[in-house]
């Protein structure tokens, strides 16, 4: 059984320009061993719900990532999951070790079925699933899985939402479009590449074209629009 720490995480968040806050302790932080293992091949994405049910999480983004991190629920103990997003797209890095948020996962896109806290690692968006997303918060998520796939060295594909893996019936991230949300984390990974091949193939740089294209369609930050647009223009012209 593997059980990895992801100790790279706040340094590869940060890299990517996103705004990163530690929950102290992180870095050794996770279910202990004998509950499984940690091996991620994938990103599972979630929404925390209505916040009023937990009474030290109401205060902030932040006190309630922390309750993510240390405290838990009686009957699902912490970490609930490895990073917690907030709505003004700050990223809470909660553990590097397993943590509990997907239970048993069936098999979706890339990713195997089996112990879905070994499979995954779990972001717990702050939003209770029925009001939208903040542009802030949703660029935030895209950027986030990118680095994710980048660290995991998996595909957009292995981004996947928990109703496509839950086997219990749960529906988050609610209002979340998961075929566009892969679109804009595969558009997010070619901004990362660099133009190593000589003469990439036509259809293959068309291909890319088009993502990025519909991806400049969608994106909100000027942040994510300049990125798009400068690996655009890096594109060959026909
Ligand atoms: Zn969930």
């Amino acid at each position: 059984m593997t059980y990895r720490y992801l100790t790279q995480l706040a340094g590869a968040l940060r890299a990517a320009d996103l705004k990163v806050v530690e929950v102290p302790g992180w870095k050794t932080r996770g279910r202990p061993a004998s509950t499984g293992g940690f091996d991620p091949v994938g990103v599972l994405w979630h929404h925390t719900g209505s916040k009023d049910t937990n009474p030290k999480s109401i205060a902030d983004d932040r006190a309630y990532a922390e309750w993510l991190a240390e405290i838990g629920r009686s009957d699902l103990p912490a970490p609930l999951c490895q990073l917690s997003i907030g709505r003004d797209g700050t990223v809470y890095v909660c553990a590097a070790g397993r943590g509990n948020h997907a239970g048993t996962a069936r098999a979706s896109g890339t990713v195997a079925g089996g112990d879905g806290n070994q499979l995954y690692v779990g972001v717990e968006c702050q939003n209770t699933g029925s009001e939208g997303w903040s542009d802030a918060q949703r660029d935030a998520m895209v950027t986030t899985g990118a680095v994710l796939a980048e660290l995991l060295h998996t595909s957009a594909q292995a981004q996947r939402a928990h109703r496509e893996t839950s086997v219990t019936g749960k529906w988050d991230p609610g209002l979340l479009d998961m075929d566009a949300f892969r679109r804009d984390v595969a558009a997010e990974l070619v901004t990362k590449e660099r133009p190593e091949e000589p003469d990439p193939e036509p259809t293959r740089v068309e291909e890319i074209r088009q993502l990025l294209r519909e991806a400049l369609k969608h994106a909100k930050s000027a942040k994510r629009r300049r990125r798009l647009q400068a690996a655009l223009d890096r594109l060959p012209s026909r």
